[in-house]
C-alpha cells in the first residue's frame, strides 16, 4: 500500500470496471519522473518482501533491517513499510536519476499507481474488481495520450502474479477469527513476522527445529520448499492457518500426540 495525497485528477472521482479506459502514462521524458519516489509510505506485503529480496540477492534478514521499518497494526499483528533515506526528501532507497533500480521487481503499490482497488466485503465475495484513480498534484502522467484499460494496465504493470500471491494473506488477515482480536502474546507476534516476512529464516525453522518430526507432511513439498520460495510463503501462510487461526492445514504425527497424551497422563 502507497500513501500518497488526496486525489486531484482531472477525470473526476470515477469508478472503474475491469474494461474501463482511463488516460495515463509514465516514461522517464516527463518532468515529475521520480518524484513520486520520494517522502511516500509504502506497505510492503510478504510477496512484495519476497520479490525484492531476491531482486537484491540478499537474505530477508538483510533486506528487512537495511531497507523496513516494522510496527504493530491495530490488531496486534507486525507490519513492515520500506524505509526512506535521511536525506531532506526521504528518498526511496532505490530510486536513482534512470528510474527504480529493482523496476522488475517493484513493490506491489509502485505498480498499481495511478489504480487503487476498491474492495469492500461485498466485491471480495462476489470477486468482482473495482478500481478508482487516484494521483498526486505533480504527477503528469495524467496528460499523457495513452488510454488503457483498467485490465490493460494491470497485466503491463506485471500485477496478475501479486493478485495470484495476495489471496493466501489475506486469508490470515482478513480472517473472521481475528476480527476484533488484538494479539499481545509477543510469541504468536514473532511467529507471524518471521512467517509472513522473514521467510528465509522461516526455512531454517522448518529445517532446522523439530518441525519436520512433529507434523506430517508432503515430502514432495517438502523438497520444493528448500529451494522455491514461492512454495516456502504458501507453506508458511498455510502455517499460520494452523497456528494464528487453528485451522487444521497441518496434521500432528500420531506418534507425536500419543507421547503429549500419555505425559498428560490421557489415554
Ligand atoms: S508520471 Fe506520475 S507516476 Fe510517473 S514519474 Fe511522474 S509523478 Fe511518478
Ligand atoms: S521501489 Fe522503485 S518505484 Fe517504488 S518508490 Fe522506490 S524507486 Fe520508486
Amino acid at each position: 500500500m502507497r500513501n500518497h495525497a488526496k486525489p486531484s485528477t482531472g477525470q473526476g472521482l470515477r469508478v472503474l470496471k475491469p474494461d474501463d479506459e482511463f488516460q495515463f502514462d509514465c516514461h522517464k521524458g516527463l518532468n515529475c519522473f521520480t518524484q513520486c519516489c520520494r517522502n511516500i509510505n509504502i506497505f510492503l506485503t510478504p510477496y512484495d518482501i519476497l520479490r525484492m529480496k531476491n531482486a537484491l540477492g540478499i537474505s530477508s534478514e538483510q533486506f528487512l533491517k537495511e531497507y523496513t521499518h516494522t510496527f504493530i497494526a491495530e490488531n496486534g499483528l507486525p507490519a513492515v513499510s520500506l524505509k526512506m533515506a535521511d536525506d531532506e526528501a526521504r528518498s526511496c532507497p532505490f530510486v536513482s536519476p534512470d528510474g527504480c533500480r529493482i523496476y522488475e521487481d517493484r513493490p506491489w503499490s509502485c505498480r498499481i499507481y495511478p489504480l487503487q482497488p476498491e474492495s469492500t466485503q461485498s466485491t471480495e465475495k462476489s470477486g468482482k474488481e473495482f478500481y478508482s484513480i487516484m494521483d498526486i498534484p505533480f504527477c503528469l502522467g495524467f496528460q499523457e495520450n495513452k488510454t488503457s484499460t483498467v485490465r490493460q494496465w494491470l497485466a503491463e504493470q506485471g500485477i496478475p502474479i501479486y493478485m495470484e500471491m495476495e489471496p493466501y494473506f489475506k486469508k490470515i488477515t482478513l480472517n473472521p477469527f481475528l476480527k476484533d482480536k488484538v494479539i499481545e502474546n509477543p510469541k504468536i507476534q514473532q511467529m507471524y513476522y518471521m512467517a509472513c516476512y522473514d521467510l528465509d529464516r522461516f526455512r531454517r525453522f522448518v529445517f532446522d527445529s523439530s518441525f519436520l518430526n512433529q507434523f506430517e507432511t508432503d515430502p514432495e513439498e517438502i523438497e520444493q520448499i528448500k529451494e522455491d520460495d514461492v512454495a516456502l510463503y504458501k507453506f508458511a501462510m498455510k502455517w499460520l492457518e494452523y497456528g494464528l487461526i487453528g485451522q487444521r492445514a497441518f496434521k500432528v504425527r500420531p506418534e507425536v500426540m500419543a507421547t503429549k497424551k500419555q505425559a498428560l497422563g490421557l489415554k
